[in-house]
């Protein structure tokens, strides 16, 4: 028996933080621009609003658990057989599937960083070892991450464009790459920014999965598609990768009204496009601006910029906020700021422009 009156957990729980929500940070007359969690600035379209109204009067079911009209849409939209689509609660619970159908005991697990912050945490839960491959200039070092593959390697990460820096990794680069990669490790392309993409070297990682059955590509509809609330991301790969992420799926997870959502939008797309497009410009503008004020930005692929600020990133964040402006710190090293409506962008551009200091 043990001497312990409360349940016992994992040790490694320890490590990781407890759940705190994040600060609404409101400015001078009330207004607050949220530009620290790369969402789209845009509500969902009418189209999609009224696909959500009339799947809620069915919720006493439980949703189709396969997600078969959804799957259907989204192999028809990608060109892709039924079979080669999974599956999950937004991409972070795609990853998380990945993470269970790969993790044993002494599993590594590979990634960029800083990358997205799911990947440690994900790993941390599912009880592999993260091997973080630091980034070079705050691009992706292949090289390193190809030399850090070992025996125990079952999984890598490749975040095209990376969050949050914003940079994407070019074709000839990512392929030479994927040619050593030893064919049983997989490779997870996690292209939840490539609608943001423009710059025509960046591969689409639907070109490179095919003649590579080591390779899968993660989308998500939380960014360009705007559901970010209602929790749809999915794979495109081969079957044999498609069905571990099928089987690791928590049953009924992807529930109804987001499918009909996601369903939706697929139908609304070149509008939601033209959404994506505006916001593009609108990070050209902002880039452009901070670049103008004497900043320096890497050149970035994804909805948000990049400002690496060192010592300064929380006292940056502070100024933001002062100003209602929410961004993303990450202490000591830099801040990403999403890129939103234009008065939004332009409330960001002031308070980086009343900053004591460039970086
Ligand atoms: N991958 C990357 C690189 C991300 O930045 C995010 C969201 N911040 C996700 C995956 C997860 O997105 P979701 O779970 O909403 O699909």
């Amino acid at each position: 028996m043990s001497e312990s009156n409360s349940p016992r957990f994992r040790a490694v729980l320890d490590s990781i933080p407890a759940y705190r929500p994040g600060r609404k940070v409101v400015g001078p007359g009330g207004r607050s621009h949220k530009l620290s969690s790369n969402e789209t600035p845009y509500g969902p379209l009418p189209s999609v609003v009224d696909a959500i109204a009339a799947t809620a009067a069915g919720v006493n079911r439980y949703p189709d658990a396969a997600a078969a009209e959804l799957t259907a849409a989204i192999a028809n939209r990608f060109g892709v057989a039924e079979e080669e689509v999974a599956l999950g609660a937004g991409s972070v619970g795609l990853l998380q599937q990945l993470m269970a159908a790969v993790a044993e005991s002494g599993v590594e697990i590979g990634y960029g960083w800083r990358s997205f912050e799911a990947y440690p945490l994900l790993a941390e839960v599912a009880g592999v070892t993260s091997v973080r491959v630091p980034l070079r200039e705050e691009y992706h070092d292949l090289d390193a991450m190809a030399a850090a593959i070992t025996d125990r390697t079952r999984m890598v990460l490749v975040c095209n464009p990376n969050n949050p820096t914003g940079t994407a990794v070019g074709r000839a680069e990512l392929v030479r790459f994927l040619d050593r990669v030893p064919s049983d490790v997989l490779v997870i392309l996690d292209e939840a920014y490539r609608e943001f993409v423009r710059d025509p070297q960046v591969p689409d990682g639907l070109t490179l999965y095919r003649d590579r059955p080591n390779v899968a590509v993660l989308r998500t509809f939380s960014k360009a598609y705007g559901l970010a609330g209602l929790r749809v991301g999915f794979l495109i790969g081969h079957p044999t990768v498609v069905d571990a992420a099928r089987k690791t799926l928590v049953p009924f997870a992807v529930n109804q009204i987001a499918q009909a959502a996601a369903i939706a939008s697929l139908a609304a797309e070149e509008e939601l496009l033209e959404r994506v497009a505006t916001l593009v410009k609108e990070r050209e503008r902002v880039r452009e601006a901070l670049l103008a004020d004497g900043w320096t930005v890497p050149p970035t692929e994804a909805n948000f910029v990049w400002l690496r600020l060192g010592e300064d990133t929380v006292a940056f964040a502070e100024t933001c906020e002062r100003a209602g402006v929410a961004v993303r710190p990450f202490a000591g090293e830099g801040a990403r700021i999403s890129v939103g409506t234009p008065e939004d962008n332009d409330a960001f551009l002031t308070a980086a422009e009343s900053f004591p200091r460039r970086h």
